[in-house]
């Protein structure tokens, strides 16, 4: 657990850079949103964010997530859960009771998984596709195809409570300031075409950039940057 000053401190600066960031790429003002990644991080130091006016937030694994946000969503309605690590089938029922997007969806059979689930509590829900850009990541859909198949589906109306919103990825772990750039390029490029492709889909998220790499990430595009160390500090696994 963290001290609450820190955060709240934490919280301050990274929405400073964030501005910072914008305006140096010359995006407007409030074009890019924070969402708060919390996944090993216990419920105060999700509370100590709340409190400080956190309402984004992020978890991977959906247990976890299940545990922490359950309660405080059935509070406070202005909480938003997004859910972004690899979604195993079994878990969609849990993660769509919670989540009000799943940011990483990475083929088809779960997106039918998703609509059968929220048929069932008659809820809808946005995605992001996920698109593997980097080397090291073994997360999202790995071909453009394999995105427009999936799109194709959407748009023949087999998923009506999903809402198809947009695009998510993870650069390389690198240090190469040069292949993080061009992942994001890559993300950006096929939201881009997309747009193109699927006008009637109002794909307007492109989630890109964590700790390490968001500066680089909104100078690329990015609409909302996933911070979870320079945040709530190092996670311990
Ligand atoms: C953990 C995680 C983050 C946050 O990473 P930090 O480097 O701690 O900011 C962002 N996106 C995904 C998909 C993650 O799993």
């Amino acid at each position: 657990m963290m001290q609450n000053s820190k955060i709240n401190e934490n919280l301050l600066s990274v929405q400073k850079n964030i501005r910072d960031a914008e305006k140096k790429a010359g995006r407007k003002e409030g074009a890019v949103k924070l969402m708060a990644v919390s996944k090993f991080h216990p419920l105060e130091d999700v509370l100590q964010a709340i409190d400080a006016g956190q309402l984004i937030f992020g978890e991977n694994r959906v247990q976890e997530a299940y545990k922490k946000f359950q309660p405080l969503l059935s509070q406070n309605k202005n909480i938003e859960l997004h859910i972004i690590g690899q979604l195993q089938t079994n878990k969609v029922k849990h993660a769509v009771e919670i989540a009000s997007s799943i940011d990483s969806v990475d083929r088809l059979d779960l997106l039918q998984e998703i609509e059968k689930q929220c048929s069932r509590i008659s809820k809808s829900i946005k995605v992001l596709f996920e698109y593997h850009t980097g080397e090291e990541s073994k997360s999202g859909f790995l071909t453009e195809e394999a995105i427009v198949e999936a799109l194709e589906e959407c748009k023949k109306g087999t998923f009506p409570h999903i809402i198809p919103t947009g695009f998510m990825t993870m650069a390389p772990f690198t240090q190469d300031q040069a292949l993080i750039k061009k992942s994001f390029q890559t993300l950006f490029s096929l939201a881009q075409k997309m747009k193109v492709q699927y006008p009637m889909f109002n794909f307007e998220e492109l989630s890109m950039g964590m700790s390490g790499d968001y500066e680089i990430a909104i100078e690329e595009g990015s609409t909302m940057v996933r911070i979870g160390t320079a945040i709530f500090g190092e996670r311990n696994y």
